[in-house]
């Protein structure tokens, strides 16, 4: 369904006239494979921080284990350099693989280094004695490396990288389908029409909301902080300026107005709709309600 969608979606846009440049997904692989063999000229990127979370949550499982537990306080490191491979290397995938394994140099303390003879360093200013004394860097033998090493090198991620190298994200997506659950909540179901009306409304309630600025104290922005289970580390996230639903007002004194000037009559009430639905999944119909208490009564006795 989902390709579908997707598939619909896009030629709508295609068929507007739209110039599309470069699409943004998440992994799915019936999307991929839409990308590769139908719109073979459209640039298929994929988004980071779908990317970045599956491997952070790869390196947590790791770094839980007995001998790899140095590795857990370089987990978000790991995470925030994946970020800044895919960002700072402007479309070129070669530069974002060379740049994102540059981390197995890195955090074993090694800040210069050759390849194909070639010198790379390490794009952070200098350390100082002091930092390159104190940070608990991995030993080269040590198991919690080997492991690390093999998912910094793992085939499928270098391959997606290359696909990352643009820094597009689907954050504003999410964003939307967070709203939408506000107003259609999945585990309801409602009929086509209400399901059109809830998404315009989570359209109309995003669009006011979009671009929230960060919110400041005396000229400082804001944060939370926030205790996270998995990397078991403090974060902080940033405080936004509160959403605003000043919109409903307008629209329901819109639809008042309207209602007085006689320019919108009231829809006609939509005739019941059957159910389609079975009462229940049953292959088998239920037997004699005095045959499923006794059955009952005797598994208690057994007790
Ligand atoms: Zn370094």
């Amino acid at each position: 369904m989902e390709a579908v969608g997707f598939q619909r979606g896009l030629n709508h846009l295609l068929y507007l006239g739209v110039d599309i440049g470069v699409m943004v997904t998440d992994r799915s692989p019936s999307i991929r494979k839409l990308m590769r063999e139908s719109y073979v000229n459209i640039r298929h990127e994929y988004d980071p921080w779908h990317v970045n979370k599956s491997l952070k949550k790869k390196l947590v499982t790791v770094s839980k284990k007995k001998d790899h537990r140095e590795l857990l306080p370089w987990v978000r490191s790991i995470n925030n350099h994946l970020y800044w491979s895919c960002s700072s290397s402007h479309g070129d995938e070669e530069e974002c693989v060379r740049r994102w394994k540059s981390v197995l140099h890195h955090i074993r303390g090694i800040h210069r280094w050759e390849d194909n003879g070639r010198e790379y360093k390490c794009a952070h200013p200098p350390l100082t004695e002091e930092d390159q004394e104190k940070k608990r860097w991995l030993e080269h033998d040590s198991a919690a490396f080997r492991a690390l090493k093999e998912l910094v090198l793992e085939k499928t991620l270098l391959r997606d990288l290359r696909q990352m190298a643009l820094f597009k994200h689907t954050g504003s997506l999410e964003a939307f389908h967070n709203v939408t659950l506000k107003y259609a909540p999945k585990r309801l179901h409602f009929t086509y029409d209400s399901m059109r009306a809830r998404t315009e409304l989570a359209i109309m309630d995003y669009n006011v909301n979009v671009g929230r600025q960060h919110k400041t104290l005396e000229g400082k922005p804001q944060y939370k902080y926030m205790y996270t289970k998995t990397t078991q580390q403090w974060v902080a996230k940033p405080v936004y300026e509160a959403t605003s639903q000043l919109f409903r007002h307008d629209l329901m004194e819109g639809v008042l107005k309207m209602r007085e000037e006689r320019s919108l009559e009231p829809l006609p009430r939509p005739p019941p709709r059957p159910r389609r639905l079975l009462s229940n999944i049953a292959p088998v119909p239920r037997p004699d309600p005095s045959e499923l208490v006794a059955q009952r009564l005797s598994r208690f006795k057994q007790l």
